[in-house]
């Protein structure tokens, strides 16, 4: 058998224009040979789903011609080392899949691998060199065990997983993957559930200013006590509910929620703490977040500056404006910008550069090695220095011990955030904190 691009001529329906490889209708048409050869019984079906990573980024940064001709050399460079009986189909934007008959799994995990090697040397695009990689997952069945349609949502699966793994990686499928993807849909279906019967609550983690040792701010934090999954995690539903549009529903609660206690607070005090939340990037695009916010501020009297938002980087370069707009709302009427897990995304910098922002909350992987890594120790403080260019505010988060409080106040951080003073509380317990503390 020989790959099926090297078959075909002219321009077809299962074509892709841009490649000239089969496209996604032409993966369907190989079916019926995989099938013959998975009669003669001695073959596993593999399919090798890559896909470019940050394709998104080049686009937006350096233009979609630049884009499409990186997914041109991409394609070329792997049909460079096709063995036989193999497969290359442009599966979708930047994302191909790869066919292939073996007889052992380790077949196709080191063809992944080898694609992946590829593209140890930059590519030739236009007059620039550029660096990509790309991230893989493999899944590998007999036919008879498995339905193709299965093998490639294996595949797929493993993809994703490669790349929330850091990229740049080949990922085998496995039964976690699974169960994980199982899990995935369970809280998906119990999501709309939860918010018509209020299972959903905030909880505060307090941050310290380290000179005073008192409380200046905290951040709510969603927790969720699920009557059939028990506690389910942020990290676990909220990348969910942001592809389902569910949060838009939580955000808004979210907004309420936060405000009704920053109006306790400040029944309390003069100068009651900051709360910080959390706004999902799908919040601005998808609906109209400072609008709530400033309903929900009104609506409970608060002062604007008692009122923080954090963002984290996930917005795409294309939707700026949106996203702009509504941040400059807010930041005009006295709402601060956080911007969270500052360092580990690609555009912290673009960020500080387009939005509006009053503080940087220096993400907690940094802090964690901050002891023993010169490296992260010298980020931190150029972080730090550059904050003070900016004529911003730091907020360490993740501190855990008195060593890494130590460092960061030597470096001019005193905003402190982090278990070694608090885990997030919940609502009676951080009152009560504040009620003592003042
Ligand atoms: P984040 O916004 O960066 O929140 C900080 C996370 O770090 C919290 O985890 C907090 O409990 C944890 N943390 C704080 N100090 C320490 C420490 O010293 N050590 C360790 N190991 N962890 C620490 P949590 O509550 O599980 O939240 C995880 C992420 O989920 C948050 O990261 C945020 O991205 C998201 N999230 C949480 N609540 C919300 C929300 O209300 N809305 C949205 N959109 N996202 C939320
Ligand atoms: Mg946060
Ligand atoms: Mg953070």
């Amino acid at each position: 058998m020989i790959s099926a691009e090297r078959n075909i001529h002219g321009v077809s329906p299962h074509i892709d224009g841009l490649t000239g490889l089969p496209n996604k209708l032409g993966l369907n048409l190989a079916l019926d040979d995989l099938s013959n050869v998975h009669l003669h019984g001695r073959f596993q079906t593999a399919v090798l789903m890559m896909d470019i990573d940050d394709l998104g980024t080049i686009n937006s940064m350096m233009g979609e011609e630049l884009g499409d001709q990186v997914i041109v050399d991409v394609a070329n460079r792997v049909r460079s080392i096709l063995p036989l009986r193999s497969y290359l189909y442009r599966f979708n934007g930047d994302c191909f899949a790869l066919v292939i008959q073996v007889k052992r799994r380790a077949e196709a995990e080191r063809l992944a691998q080898s694609c992946i090697n590829l593209f140890s040397e930059a590519l030739d695009v236009g007059a620039r060199k550029l660096h990509v990689s790309v991230s893989i997952g493999v899944a590998c069945f007999s036919l008879e065990q498995k339905s193709f349609k299965k093998i490639t949502s294996y595949a797929e699966s493993a993809m994703k997983k490669a790349k929330s793994q850091g990229r740049n990686r080949m990922v085998p499928f496995s039964s976690e993957m699974h169960r994980e993807a199982h899990e995935k849909l369970i809280i998906r279906n119990l999501i709309p559930e939860a918010i018509k019967n209020s299972e959903f609550r905030l909880c505060y983690q307090p941050i310290i200013d380290f000179k005073t040792n008192k409380v200046v701010r905290a951040e709510a934090l969603i927790r969720w006590e699920s009557p059939v999954l028990g506690n389910v995690p942020p990290d676990k539903f909220i990348s969910i509910a942001e592809r389902t549009g569910d949060i838009i529903a939580i955000g808004d609660w979210i907004c309420r929620e936060a405000c009704r206690v920053s109006q306790l607070l400040s029944m309390g005090c003069d100068q009651p703490p900051v709360i910080s939340i959390n706004v999902s990037p799908v919040q601005f695009l998808a609906s109209n977040i400072s609008a709530t916010l400033m309903d929900a501020m009104d609506f409970y009297q608060i002062d604007s500056k008692n009122i923080a938002v954090e963002i984290t980087e996930g917005l795409m370069i294309e939707d700026k404006t949106l996203t702009l707009k509504q941040l400059s709302e807010l930041s005009e009427q006295g709402v601060t910008i956080y911007l969270d897990d500052f360092g580990t995304g690609y555009s912290s910098l673009s960020y500080l550069a387009t939005y509006p922002v009053d503080v940087i909350k220096i993400d907690r992987s940094f802090i964690r090695t901050i002891e023993e890594d010169v490296n992260a120790k010298k980020l931190v403080s150029s972080i730090i220095a550059l904050a003070d260019k900016l004529d911003l505010n730091v907020i360490a988060e993740g501190i855990e011990t008195p060593e890494q409080a130590a460092i960061l106040s030597d470096q001019g951080c005193d905003l402190f955030q982090g278990f070694l003073y608090h885990k997030a509380m919940e609502e009676g317990a951080f009152l009560s904190l504040l009620a003592k503390s003042n």
